[in-house]
């Protein structure tokens, strides 16, 4: 499932454009093109039409495209949702399309999700998708006195990252990678952490995120198409195999019914 980074990785292809794939950002769209009738959750799509893209922006896991108008078109990409800009001519040959935007230069923005979960949005209010959302954690505000005053409660502390309201576009992969990076068992209560503890883990969510997003930009990050790459984590997916902190062999679990992988000696 892509996290934080992945996303804010599609952000930034569409808005600069990334390994010769070119930026969407001022674009006019000429004509829209639902594929799958499915994928849209609210709005009219057709509002879109004729619209110039001025920016591209994220929020958790949502990418917004702002338009020259009030209409935005908010995309969530779930489990295998991605957006592309393609040749127009080659809009036809990509699989698994739910949304083709085509674009007054000849191209096409591609919505493509074979899982199906991916939805969008159209709207004047992109906010009001975003209501109960966290901080952003890499925003100037995500400080470690702010993150303290969002860890209430007894759950386990893995369950309280992966909250979205406590911190938002903090996910399964990433929150296990903090809490490694910070030494800290994810089993604990939430409430039994201490101040040291809790700017470890603040330092550590920022650096495991900016790791991510540059992983995945160097085109390192772990598709869940084809897991060629080296992985580029430390405990996602490694249970049973070596720290590679200290060697001892991770452990793994189940906190808030999703799977946990921790290492026994450097996560207390
Ligand atoms: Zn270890």
């Amino acid at each position: 499932m892509p996290e934080l980074p992945e996303v804010e990785t599609v952000r930034r292809r569409l808005l600069h454009g990334l390994h010769g794939e070119g930026a969407v950002r001022g674009a006019r769209i000429v004509i829209v093109d639902v594929v799958d009738p499915a994928v849209v959750r609210s709005g009219a799509l057709q509002r879109l039409v004729g619209r110039r893209v001025v920016d591209v922006t994220r929020r958790a896991k949502w990418i917004t495209l702002h338009t020259d108008a009030a209409v935005k078109l908010v995309v969530h990409l779930k489990m295998t949702g991605d957006l592309h800009v393609v040749d127009a001519a080659d809009a036809n040959s990509a699989r698994f399309v739910r949304l083709r935007l085509f674009l007054d230069d000849g191209r096409c923005l591609v919505f493509t999700d074979p899982r199906r979960f991916g939805h969008v949005d159209v709207t004047d209010d992109a906010n009001s998708l975003f209501a109960d959302l966290g901080p952003e954690p890499l925003d100037a505000a995500f400080t470690a006195a702010a993150l303290a005053a969002r860890l209430r409660g007894r759950r386990a502390i893995k369950a309280t990252l992966i909250d979205q309201r406590v911190v938002a576009g903090l996910g399964n992969i990433y929150a296990d990678e903090a809490l490694h990076r910070a030494g800290i068992d994810p089993r604990r209560s939430t409430l039994s952490l201490t101040t040291i503890e809790i700017h470890a883990l603040h330092r550590a969510i920022q650096e495991v995120l900016y790791g991510g997003i540059a992983a995945a930009e160097k085109e390192l990050a772990w598709r869940y198409e084809s897991r060629t790459a080296a992985s580029p984590f430390s405990v996602y997916e490694r249970a049973g195999l070596p720290c590679l902190r200290c060697g001892t062999t991770l452990a793994s679990t189940s906190v808030a019914g999703r799977l946990t992988v921790w290492c026994p000696h450097c996560q207390r």
